[in-house]
């Protein structure tokens, strides 16, 4: 199957390479993958110019997971005329997005609207759910479809031949010199299923992965390996903060001077903190570990 794959930078907050939306030219035309927010759909929709592309062309749609970095302007693509390709526990609340949203709120509150701008509904009959294995036929392409928990119960990996759109599950990884970082947001991060997970696509040996945050890797297994040990390096560390009995601000605290150490010891600068922070913030990532933890010990494991 001949194709290009284009990563598109929306600028998210006018940081470059933050996030991607993925155009795929396919021989049947072309297909997006992942959308950004609402609030990057002018800088989407100038991309897709480049191509020669108005929004009426793109017929498929499809996100890696609902959260509004990557899914957010989903309805408003639905409402162009796109078919969305979702997960299928996401599928729902693309329809209503009443939880979405007010699960956002909490985590975002007054800067909820600047960052993401408006999130539309999507009609029903234009979300097509998915389930592991799944076979998408979009733009003379096939493309598989595989579960992926860990970030989000919700999150799906996409395979087109060799290559794989990670969404989140290869963590983000968008400086000049190789960092990653895991954002863990509540309510569903969970430690054991991001590491089957990250097994499982290692297991896969793609040639290359394709990062939400931000564009191609090739060093595959090298990055399996790092999210693999970061997830298990984060989950102790905030496990040890709850066990010496740290409250929320402690640990926040903590934690973010370890990741500040980390980002130094890989020789980056206080500019790629900042956009490695547009896209996963500190507060938001403990609190979606310190939750993974209280679950686990309120169950006695
Ligand atoms: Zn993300």
């Amino acid at each position: 199957m001949a194709f290009e794959i284009h990563p598109l930078d929306l600028k998210f907050q006018n940081f470059p390479e933050a996030i991607a939306a993925f155009l795929v030219i396919g021989p049947g035309g072309p297909v997006l993958i992942e959308t950004g927010p609402s609030s990057t759909l002018p800088t989407l929709q100038a991309e897709l110019a480049r191509f020669g592309l108005r929004p009426a062309d793109v017929r498929d749609v499809l996100i890696t997971h609902i959260h509004l970095d990557h899914g957010g302007a989903a309805g408003w693509w639905a409402r162009q005329g796109a078919r969305i390709h979702v997960h299928h526990i996401g599928a729902p609340h693309l329809i209503d997005p009443a939880r979405l949203l007010a699960s956002a709120q909490r985590i975002y509150g007054e800067t909820m609207q600047t960052l993401w701008g408006d999130y539309l509904s999507s009609p029903a009959e234009r979300v097509h759910a998915l389930y592991d294995g799944d076979v998408i036929e979009a733009g003379g392409l096939k493309i598989t479809a595989f579960d992926t928990p860990g970030h989000a119960r919700h999150h799906l990996l996409y395979v087109l031949d060799g290559v794989a759109f990670t969404g989140d599950l290869a963590g983000i990884r968008i400086s000049a010199r190789p960092h990653t970082r895991l954002p863990t947001p509540p309510p569903e991060f969970e430690l054991e299923a991001w590491l089957a997970s990250v097994a499982r696509a290692k297991a896969m040996k793609f040639d290359r992965l394709y990062l939400t945050h931000f564009g191609p890797v090739d060093d595959v297994t090298e990055q399996w390996e790092q999210v693999a040990a970061l997830l298990t390096d984060c989950a102790e560390r905030v496990r040890a903060e709850l066990e010496r009995g740290a409250d929320r601000n402690t640990i926040v605290a903590r934690y973010t001077a370890q990741e500040e150490a980390r980002l130094a010891a890989d020789g980056l600068s206080g500019e790629d903190l900042l956009r490695y922070a547009s896209i996963g913030p500190m507060g938001m990532s403990v609190d979606g570990l310190m939750r993974y933890w209280r679950k686990k010990m309120e169950r006695g494991v």
